[in-house]
């Protein structure tokens, strides 16, 4: 699933790509006639909250995604593309499985990175479209909403919620959310509160959304080893101290992510460690998806419990967990 720090870039790639512009907004697969609402208005404003992506009309209204877990953004036209978001043919999010949405999990994730051609997605039609398709390229497969600028693009697969907001709306869907360090200034203390108001394991309260917004099973899993502490650690039991340096570990991560696109966990590595480790996604994690590999620190095999029917992974030794 796509984690805080790929909606904040795609928000970012609306900024840059359709704010200020009079759009077409429609569904090609039918499935969201309220996007009636929001055609020929002009964009005016783009930004994410944790996973949820606000773009904002002129109306006042705004469309509202959370991609869950198979959702994903396919960009085409004038766009900028950083070598992320090009070597996954213009699609953000979800970018596992080209061509299919069905059946990608983070599992799917390894490959990210690795060398794909440069051009917008054709799935299916591939054989039979080249390289100088005509603007707008059509809709291809069951895109639940199409965003069309005179000079850019931006389909949508697959989304869990697609809506048209009212600015109550919008309101409603923000406070029910925790913070969100790229969005609130106070966030640090609103994390701390939320944790220490909950006497829930540490593992679960990252991934509970009110509590924090945008980590995902990635971010979890590492920011826990790199503070060395256990997943099952009941967030009353944690010392203040404690919780302030998770939050300020996660703001540094995600502007991590947001900068080079990837799930970046592991400090001090050489030029040529981070190369790998932006290559390939086994170099990357002390613990993610290394189930049974030895510990990068201590050589203790890394175990995966099933925690809340998500994998969660961690060192028993480092971490202080006795299993
Ligand atoms: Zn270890």
């Amino acid at each position: 699933m796509p984690e805080g720090h790929s909606v904040h870039r795609i928000a970012a790639q609306f900024r840059r790509h359709f704010v200020g512009k009079r759009v077409a907004v429609t569904s090609p697969q039918g499935r969201f006639g309220d996007c009636v609402q929001l055609d020929g208005h002009t964009v005016t404003e783009a930004y994410a909250v944790g996973k949820h992506l606000f773009v904002v009309f002129d109306s006042g209204d705004a469309l509202h995604v959370h991609l869950g877990i198979y959702g994903a953004w396919d960009f085409a036209g004038d766009v900028a593309l950083d070598d992320t978001a090009a070597s996954a043919g213009g699609r953000m999010g979800q970018t596992a499985g080209r061509g299919t949405v069905v059946g990608a999990h983070e599992e799917s994730l390894a490959s990210i990175g690795a060398p794909r051609r440069t051009r917008l997605r054709m799935g299916e039609s591939d054989s039979d479209r080249d390289d100088s398709a005509e603007f707008p390229p059509e809709p291809v497969g069951q895109v639940r909403v199409r965003i069309l600028a005179s000079d850019a693009v931006a389909d949508l697969r697959g989304p869990t919620v697609c809506e048209v907001l009212t600015p109550n709306g919008v309101e409603r869907v923000q406070h029910e959310l925790g913070p969100d360090p790229l969005v609130d200034k106070s966030g640090e203390q609103r994390f701390v509160d939320r944790c220490r108001a909950t006497g829930t394991p540490i593992g679960r309260a990252l991934m509970n959304q009110k509590i924090v917004a945008g980590i995902g099973n990635v971010y979890r899993a590492e920011m826990l080893f790199r503070a060395r502490l256990s997943p099952f650690a009941v967030t009353k039991s944690l010392p203040e101290e404690t919780l302030r340096e998770l939050w300020r570990d996660w703001v540094k991560l995600l502007k991590i992510g947001v900068t080079t696109g990837q799930m970046l966990t592991m400090d001090g590595m050489s030029a040529g460690q981070k190369r790998a480790a932006l290559a390939n996604r086994d170099d990357r994690h002390w613990v993610y998806r290394r189930a049974g590999d030895p510990c990068r620190v201590c050589e203790t095999p890394i175990v995966m419990e099933m925690m809340e029917s998500r994998k969660l992974y961690f060192c028993p030794q480092c971490q202080g967990v006795s299993t």
